[in-house]
């Protein structure tokens, strides 16, 4: 005969698991002394396999009819095997539970439903690396689907996670934690050392009423306990779950894999070319002649011609004259005036239209990021002479 115990957080799929495991084979009743719903059932193909159906629960402590069964059941009753179904949607939140459920050191399978929906959504998680770093087996199924579930049932029997070492947690926790568990040797059975210490610990009222200690080592833990919460400058109860998020922290970085991370968006693609080590050079070329043919050729050319030859090369020179000559000014003053002053001015002013449609296309290629690529593509060749990428536009200009 094999128990398996369902522990998992409200809306995990729980029920849709234990119904697909089991189908009809189920016996419902009620947790002693409380209004919680007990349902239990046999493997549909085996039938040697007892699953237990435990209360959605997010935590173990002691504060809801459903964390008492379910904490009493697991510590006192003992299943050879819990199956910790994960919302895998909900990664984070569920794997507080998982942590706890660790903490009893009981053998766990941790089942991250919803892989369906998962998909769905871009998300994938890395379950091996997930069950390296919980270090207990991890086994991804979607209970609607059906998939996988074969798979966990054989992972239920085969029974190969008897083993796995305690989440770890900050160093001065596990000492004061060691320091608890040696107070606690003898009086609770080796195997829940762990389990009664976080909680004596966490300064949970169930164990603190209901475990027989003698008033010495009490004092002693609560000495331990007083002396922490200075360390920490924080409650044990707050220090315990900070240890825990921290741990959760660290596996959802690791193990969630967003897709879209991986999609190549448009401009990947234009990165991808434009600083393409064979190609990124001709386009460079490319867009400086193209640059080169709209400011100085064409466009600003033409402004600059007109400037030149219209604007300087006769209104301006021939309205002058013709006013200079009305009012009789001297010719060597009608010289300097025209051929000095409005000639020299001109000459100048006639590049204007060519280096203001410069700046525009460079001001555009700025703003589209392509100055950011050349000046990424241009650093290898400027480096040379100890010069950033970015020299080649006062260079350019
Ligand atoms: P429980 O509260 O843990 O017993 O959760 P339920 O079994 O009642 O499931 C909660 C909701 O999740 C229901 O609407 C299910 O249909 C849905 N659900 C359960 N498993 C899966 C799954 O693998 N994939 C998807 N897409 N939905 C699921
Ligand atoms: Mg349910």
């Amino acid at each position: 005969m094999i128990n398996v115990a369902l522990a998992g957080n409200a809306n995990c799929g729980k029920t849709t698991l234990f119904n697909a495991l089991t189908g009809a084979n189920q016996f419902v009743g009620n947790w002693p002394g409380v209004t919680v719903e007990k349902k239990s059932g046999r493997l549909k193909k085996h039938k040697d396999v007892v699953i237990q159906d435990l209360p959605g629960i997010y935590s173990l402590s002691p504060y809801s009819p459903e964390e008492v069964v379910s904490r009493r059941y697991l510590i006192d009753g003992r299943p050879d095997v819990i199956v910790n179904v994960i919302d895998g949607t909900n990664l984070e939140r569920n794997l507080y539970l998982t942590l706890q459920l660790m903490e009893t050191g009981l053998p766990i399978i941790c089942a991250v439903n919803m892989v369906d929906l998962l998909k769905k959504q871009g998300k994938r998680i890395n379950l091996k690396k997930m069950e390296y770093l919980l270090g207990v087996p991890v086994i991804g199924i979607s209970a609607l689907k059906k998939t996988n579930l074969d798979v966990l049932i054989d992972m239920m029997i085969e029974e190969k996670h008897k083993e796995y070492s305690f989440p770890k947690y900050d160093d001065r926790l596990e000492s004061a934690l060691s320091m608890i568990e040696d107070q606690l040797r003898g009086v609770v059975s080796d195997e829940d050392l762990r389990f009664y210490a976080i909680k004596f610990f966490e300064q949970d009222d169930d164990v603190w009423g209901n475990v027989a200690l003698d008033s010495t080592r009490r004092s002693e833990i609560e000495e331990l306990i007083k002396t922490a919460e200075k360390v920490f400058g924080d409650e044990t109860g707050s220090i315990v779950a900070n240890a825990r998020y921290d741990f959760i922290a660290r596996i959802v970085d690791m193990s969630i894999v967003n897709e879209k991370d991986f999609v190549m968006t448009a401009s990947d693609y234009v990165d991808m070319v434009v600083t393409n080590r064979i190609l990124a050079l001709p386009i460079f070329v490319l867009v400086m002649w193209l640059v080169y043919y709209i400011s100085i050729q064409t466009i600003g050319g033409a402004g600059s011609d007109w400037v030149n030859d219209v604007l300087f090369g006769e209104l301006v020179p021939d309205t002058a004259t013709a006013l200079l000559k009305s009012w009789h000014v001297a010719s060597w003053m009608q010289g300097l005036i025209i051929d000095g002053i409005i000639g020299g001015v001109g000459a100048v002013l006639g590049f204007v239209p060519q280096i203001a449609v410069l700046f525009l296309c460079l001001g555009i290629l700025e703003d589209c990021g392509y100055m950011a690529r050349v000046a990424f593509v241009m650093d290898r060749i400027f480096h040379r002479f100890n010069l950033s990428g970015k020299s080649f536009i006062p260079l350019l200009i």
